[in-house]
């Protein structure tokens, strides 16, 4: 089959698409037919290298990936050839207290597909049967492998860690990025008001429309500043940040009592200076969070397969198109999901 190989870190050059050997699903596994496959960071993480961090090499990289099932390994029931799923990208080992709890993601040995073990990016992928996630016949391919990650990324952040209620005031940064995205759908759901930041005018305005009541573009405007004088003195209950260094220590200050500043990761920097006086005044919380359950995922699809939720796509590429997509990811113009099509006989 085909698949696209990280043998070394570096630029995109290191995305090799080669010819190897298909994977037979082991017990308790199936095999699908990759249709969509959609770019994360972490695949540009996986491409690039993290330094003090290592990835199984040669690795094939694609945490989200849709398609149909293939072949079905032993001990698997209620799954036939055929069935049309999306992939849940984590898993635990199944065995320790936070797997059993349906938390895999504070499982000791959690891992993810196209991160530990091979991925999407690939004409076939072999997945545990517990991760696939049925898709309904009507449902597209290409959104239904535009999810996933960034979904339950952002469940996890907004529902799970912050406990969003009705009328909460939401600061979202990034607002085109994946989970920004989703996180502001997810917000929006739960009756609490959005206010996003973005680098460009389009992708505030792509902000507005994808459900924010307000936002400001940070490269023209004190977004501290506009934050405030939407929020009103209180300030806002949850901050959603992944940004890090150059927003994270400012927007402890513009949180009202009680609230909660959540990241799940640091694109400008990861160290930073933090005043400590809001925390203890305010009864500040600072959270970290990466993934989530199973059970979340599957309450989201289910969201998502009903249309409550949707899922944006930024762009679509083909698998030959690896580098550009990979490219395009780099793009400050990028708002949602950049899509890889696999299998175009597959819809
Ligand atoms: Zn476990």
């Amino acid at each position: 089959m085909r698949a696209v190989r990280v043998h070394e870190h570096g630029d995109y050059e290191v995305l090799r698409l080669e010819e190897i050997a298909t994977p037979e699903p082991g017990p308790g596994e199936v095999r699908i037919r990759v249709a969509w496959s959609a770019l994360n960071h972490l695949d540009t993480w996986v491409r690039r290298g993290v330094e003090g961090h290592k990835f199984p090499l040669p690795i094939t990289p694609g945490c989200d990936f849709s398609g149909v099932v293939d072949e079905v390994g032993a001990g698997v029931v209620g799954v036939e050839p055929g069935l049309r799923v999306a992939v849940a990208p984590g898993f635990g080992c199944g065995q320790c207290r936070r797997c059993g709890a349906g938390q895999q993601n504070l499982c000791a040995r959690y891992g993810i597909y196209g991160e530990t073990t091979d991925g999407g990016n690939a004409e076939f992928a072999v997945v545990r049967a517990e991760n696939l996630l049925p898709v309904p016949n009507e449902f597209s391919l290409d959104v239904a492998a535009a999810f996933p990650l960034t979904y339950l990324t952002a469940w996890h952040m907004v529902v799970t860690r912050c406990g969003v209620q009705a009328g909460d005031r939401v600061l979202i940064h990034a607002a085109g990025s994946g989970v920004s995205a989703a996180a502001t759908q997810i917000a929006r759901l739960h009756g609490a008001r959005v206010f996003v930041t973005a680098g460009t005018d389009e992708k505030v305005a792509r902000g507005l429309e994808n459900g924010a009541e307000a936002g400001c573009n940070y490269r023209k405007e004190d977004w501290a500043k506009a934050v405030k004088a939407w929020a009103g003195r209180d300030g806002v209950d949850i901050i959603v940040d992944h940004v890090g260094k150059d927003t994270l220590p400012k927007g402890v200050w513009l949180l009202a009592r009680g609230g909660r500043v959540v990241t799940c990761g640091v694109t400008s920097g990861a160290q930073m200076e933090l005043h400590f006086a809001p925390l203890f005044f305010k009864t500040l919380s600072i959270l970290g969070s990466t993934m989530g359950g199973l059970g979340e995922l599957k309450q989201i699809s289910d969201l998502v397969f009903s249309g409550t939720l949707q899922p944006i796509i930024d762009s679509r590429f083909t698998l030959d198109q690896i580098a550009e997509a990979h490219q395009r990811m780099g793009d400050r113009q990028v708002f949602g999901k950049i899509c890889l099509q696999v299998d175009p006989s597959l819809s």
